[in-house]
Parts: C-alpha cells; structure tokens; sequence
C-alpha cells in the first residue's frame, strides 16, 4: 500500500467540502471587490524566492523544497502565492499597463518542515493581490474585505496592524535598532544573534520569553515614521475606527518576508490552541520592482486554508435534489431514463437496484434529497410515477409525462 508522503495528506468528504466552501466564499467575496483569478505554476526557478521572499527568512534558508530538475536546474516548489503572482505580473508586462490589476489564487504551498511539528508539507492558502493602487484606502479595503471573509465563514478573529515604514524611515530605524540589540546581544538567543547581522527587524518577532522581556524596551518605528507613513498609519486606524472594525496596534508585528513596507496586518485566531496567525498581509510596494518590473505599488494578503478548516462554520445541508428507484426490475431501466433527464437541471441520486419501499426510503435519507420518485409494478403499468415531497410530505401520483414539472 503507497502512502501520502510526510507532511502531506488527502482531503475527503468533510474536510474536502469545508475546503470547498472556504475557497468559494472566499472567490465570491473577492470578485465583488473586483479580483479576478490567476493560476500560476507550482515550480519556478528557486532564484525567485531567494530574491522576493529573501535570503535570510526561514522560509528560504530552512524551508525550501528545492532540488534540481532533469535539465539541471535548480527549481522550488513555491512557499507562497505572492512571489509567483508578481512574476507573472511583471512576465506579462502588466506593469507597464497604467490599469489597477487585481488578483485572487488559491492552490497548494510546499515547505519542507519538519513534520514532528504537527505542520504540513503541503498546504494550501488563498490568497488576493491589488497592483498599482498606493493609497492607504486600498489596505483599508483589502483589510476589510478580509474580515467579510472570515466573517461569512463565521470565523471569529483578532486584528493586528502595524507600518514598517518605507525607504526613508525604515534605514535609520534600523541603525537604531541595531544599535540597541548590540548592547543586549549577550543575553539573546542564537537567533536573534543571526538576525542582527542579517534581518535585525526580524529579531522583534522572537518567540523566546527571554528575548521578548528584552525586546520590550527596544524601540520603536511607530514612533519614528516619516510624514509619509505617519498619515497613513494614523488615516488606516481612522478608517477602522470608522468602520466599527477592532484592531490593535503590535509594533512587533513585522512578518517573516523582506517586501512589505508601511502597512502589515495579520488575522489572528484564539480558537486554535495559542493565539495564531490564520491570515497576513501587507503593502509590498518594492517588489515589483525587485522582480524587474517598474515600480508598482502593491498591497495583499494569503489566508492558510488548513489552519481555519476546523473554525468554519458549515452551513446546514438542506434537502435538495431527486432520489429515484424502482420496486420492480423491469422499471429500472424507465427509472435511469428519468434520472438522465432530470439531470440537465438537477441533482439525482438514483439506485440501479430494484427494491422494497422501505428500503428505498432509507436511501431517500441517506441522499437528503427534497424528492423521492419511485416506480413500481401498477406505475409501470399505467405510465406513472409516484412521487413524494419530503418536505411538504406530500404524495402523488403523476403521469410520466408531468415529471418535468415536478
Ligand atoms: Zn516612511
Ligand atoms: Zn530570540
């Protein structure tokens, strides 16, 4: 017997139609707010993750399913959505098209974690891009759009924002910081230790209790911004003000990747285990232009479809859709008949089987069809059909003829 592969698993049944319903919610709400879908590879070359998702995240140094191809070439099965999206907006040259470009994607991510950890190999995420729009009212909405998401999926979230600045705020902050992790490097662990050199802003996302209790002094780039990033910081917050949507400000919200500036949000659960991230995002406005691309302001996010699987909140299944069955072996055949033409509009579960009454009603249930249409011996006869609707509980008897208005 084969195996899925560590990390990796099937979905069946519930799970599969849990994430169905996450990935057409998520579709219909993001086509209203004009996104439309993009389908990009799998595999790309690894040189696109090293230089958008950067060099010194977890993700490229620890995580990549990488290896080398037939032809020799060193490729990745890609991490994330953002990184491929952009590509593919910059091999399309939409970059140099002055149209606002809005994408949604959903699919399966690969990162080669060690399972012992409870976490995938292979996951999944759905995730919107908006290219070209610069103002703070694009993070507002995209924001906003996601917590109509989570809130049709009857998910309960928390909402943390904070502005990593831009080209101008972000370098001297960083020397600042720098400077202040130096004095207490000693006493932070080895990571942090790495960080400073490579990603010193990643040191604030430290999960290390004793880092945290130090970090706790270090300064801050809210209180550095420039005029720029200020007014957006403080017009974001107005707006969700505004909106009646909570939120809290976490300075040490900074995200792993090494593209996002001034706007980072993340969707945060307390309903599985300790509080996790179930969604992030952020303005990534350098990235366009990393890739090759003209400057192009860009803002997004990506929701892991696996982490809110057990939190959503299913709708009721009502009864729908047709059973049908004979009580005679010669009607199976008038039955099948039936079943193919009401297919052209309707569901149909239909039994091959000739059978008792009772027997049949048991596969009405099991079904959870709206209707039950059976044909025995005297309707066979008489070129009927008996037909019941399970909820009304109304019963009649119709000519062949009639079903279609059933
Ligand atoms: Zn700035
Ligand atoms: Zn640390």
């Amino acid at each position: 017997m084969i195996n899925p592969l560590r990390g990796m698993k099937d979905l069946t049944f519930d799970e599969s139609q849990r994430f169905v319903h996450i990935v057409t919610t998520a579709i219909g709400i993001a086509k209203r707010y004009g996104y439309s879908y993009i389908e990009t590879p799998i595999l790309e070359e690894t040189s696109l993750f090293k230089r958008s998702v950067g060099n010194s995240s977890d993700i490229v140094s620890k995580e990549m399913y990488q290896f080398e191809d037939k032809g020799g070439n060193d490729v990745c099965m890609r991490p994330e959505g953002t990184a491929g999206v952009v590509r593919a907006f910059v091999s399309a040259k939409l970059d140099r098209q002055p149209v606002k470009q809005k994408f949604y994607y959903y699919g399966p991510m690969f990162r080669y974690e060690r399972p012992q950890k409870g976490r995938l190999r292979e996951f999944h995420q759905f995730g919107c891009e908006s290219f070209g729009e610069g103002s703070v009212y694009e993070d507002f909405t995209i924001i906003t759009m996601l917590g109509q998401i989570f809130d049709t999926l009857g998910i309960g979230f928390d909402l943390q924002i904070n502005s990593l600045g831009c080209t101008e705020c972000m370098p001297p902050y960083k020397e600042k910081l720098v400077g202040f992790l130096t004095e207490i490097k000693e006493e932070l662990c080895e990571d942090c230790n790495r960080r400073i050199g490579t990603n010193p802003i990643r040191v604030l996302d430290c999960k290390n209790k004793t880092c945290q209790s130090l970090l706790t002094t270090a300064p801050k780039l809210i209180n550095d911004l420039c005029d720029s990033c200020d007014t957006d910081f403080k017009r974001l917050q107005t707006l969700l003000d505004k909106a009646g949507i909570s939120y809290e400000v976490d300075t040490n919200l900074v995200r792993g990747l090494d593209y996002y500036n001034k706007t980072a949000f993340e969707f945060v659960s307390n309903d599985i285990g300790a509080q996790s991230a179930i969604a992030g995002g952020g303005r990534y406005d350098k990235l366009v232009e990393y890739l090759d691309g003209r400057p192009t302001p860009a803002v997004g996010f990506a929701v892991g479809i696996e982490r809110i699987m057990e939190l959503v909140q299913m709708p009721e299944p009502g009864k729908s859709g047709y059973y049908m069955g004979a009580m005679v072996p010669e009607a199976i055949e008038q039955v099948i008949m039936l079943a193919n033409r009401k297919r052209a509009s309707e569901k149909v579960t239909v039994e091959y089987t000739s059978k008792g009454f009772k027997s049949h009603m048991k596969g009405v249930d099991k079904a959870n069809a709206r209707y039950a249409l059976l044909i025995g011996e005297d309707e066979l006869a008489n070129g009927t059909v008996w037909v019941k609707d399970l909820e009304s509980k109304e019963e009649k008897t119709l000519p062949l003829s009639e079903i279609q208005e059933i």
